[in-house]
């Protein structure tokens, strides 16, 4: 099969029958074998009978139902797991990208051998709310995911060598960094490409407030930490947890020494506790501590992961 096209969807049943018929439409004119897999992530209106109702007129549709809303990188999730296609294009449901895009991005993964290309909405149909924070937050992104070439990292509209979404795990709300997802395991030849975009048609947004914006900001540290020292916490915390303490310890053997030297020369002296350094020093050595065991539960932690020795291993011959 040429290409799974996955769809997360969330009370989207109006814009259903007019995806589907755009999809399949460009399918045929390019004679691509296909499948649709609708992910109807617990919609509450009608969406699901619509979905089956498209299984039912086409044997390319596919539907999997969610007992209830559980939010787009799990739709994803699940949607990638039974994709079959040797590329995997994900777009949202409410029309807003353009299935007319599904043959040059085809194109790219097959013939230009990009592992993943997402799209980029250089001319957005979106409110200013939403267009001003996501600059700072593709800066952002950019930064710390070392992939430069992105200006859109959190476009619906992707696609996948069919190996990648079979060796990512996207959970909680990391739809929003699947390319550094894919970096993270191996896939680095990450392309973009300039799609068009529509405003929202029927229905009305589901990532509107701001809450989204420190969640996201989470989410893209912790990914940062856990590329970084997620398989070695210890060099991470015992090397901090080392330095600290050291520091302190020299502190408290500066501060003690120097009392003993005053004592036994007759020089003035007074107790290491009426010296604000003595309580720097300690507090040190108490975080260092604290540092070197975090590291050390960290190690003791990964020991007994069921998937520590989970490489994701590419060829064997
Ligand atoms: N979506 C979903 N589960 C959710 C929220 C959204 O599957 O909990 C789907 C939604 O139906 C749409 C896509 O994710 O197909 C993108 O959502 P939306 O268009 O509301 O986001 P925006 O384009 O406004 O960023
Ligand atoms: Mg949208």
């Amino acid at each position: 099969m040429n290409i799974s096209v996955v769809i997360p969807l969330y009370n989207e049943e109006e814009s259903l029958p007019e995806l589907h018929a755009w999809i399949a439409r460009v399918m045929e004119a390019h004679h691509y074998t296909y499948e649709i897999i609708f992910v109807n992530d617990g919609s509450t209106d009608r969406s699901w009978e619509v979905i089956e109702k498209l299984c039912a007129q086409s044997s390319c549709v596919k539907g999997i139902k969610f007992r209830r809303n559980y939010g787009k990188s799990p739709a994803l999730f699940c949607g990638f797991r039974k994709a079959e296609g040797d590329v995997v294009i994900t777009m949202d449901a409410d029309l807003q990208d353009s299935p007319d895009e599904i043959p040059e991005l085809y194109r790219m993964i097959t013939e230009e051998g990009y592992d993943l290309v997402s799209g980029y909405k250089k001319k957005r149909y979106d409110p200013l709310s939403k267009t001003i924070p996501t600059k700072l937050f593709n800066a952002t992104a950019r930064a710390v995911s070392g992939i430069h070439n992105l200006h859109d990292f959190n476009c619906g509209l992707k696609a996948y060598r069919k190996d990648v979404v079979k060796n990512i795990e996207v959970y909680g709300e990391m739809h929003r960094y699947i390319p550094y997802l894919a970096k993270n395991a191996g896939f680095t030849r990450i392309g973009e490409k300039v799609v068009h975009h529509q405003a929202r048609k029927y229905g009305s947004t589901k990532f509107g407030g701001l809450n989204r914006f420190f969640n996201g900001y989470l989410d893209l540290l912790l990914l940062w930490f856990l590329s970084k020292f997620g398989v070695k916490p210890m060099h991470m915390f015992g090397f901090l947890g080392s330095i600290v303490f050291l520091l302190g310890f020299i502190s408290c053997a500066v501060l003690g020494f120097g009392k003993l030297y005053a004592m036994y020369n007759g020089l003035p002296y007074r107790l290491v506790t009426d010296s604000p350094y003595f309580y720097f020093a300690i507090t040190t050595m108490i975080i260092g501590t604290q540092l070197f065991l975090a590291g050390f539960v960290g190690e003791l932690v990964i020991r007994n992961a069921p998937e520590r020795n989970n490489y994701k291993v590419e060829k064997e011959i």
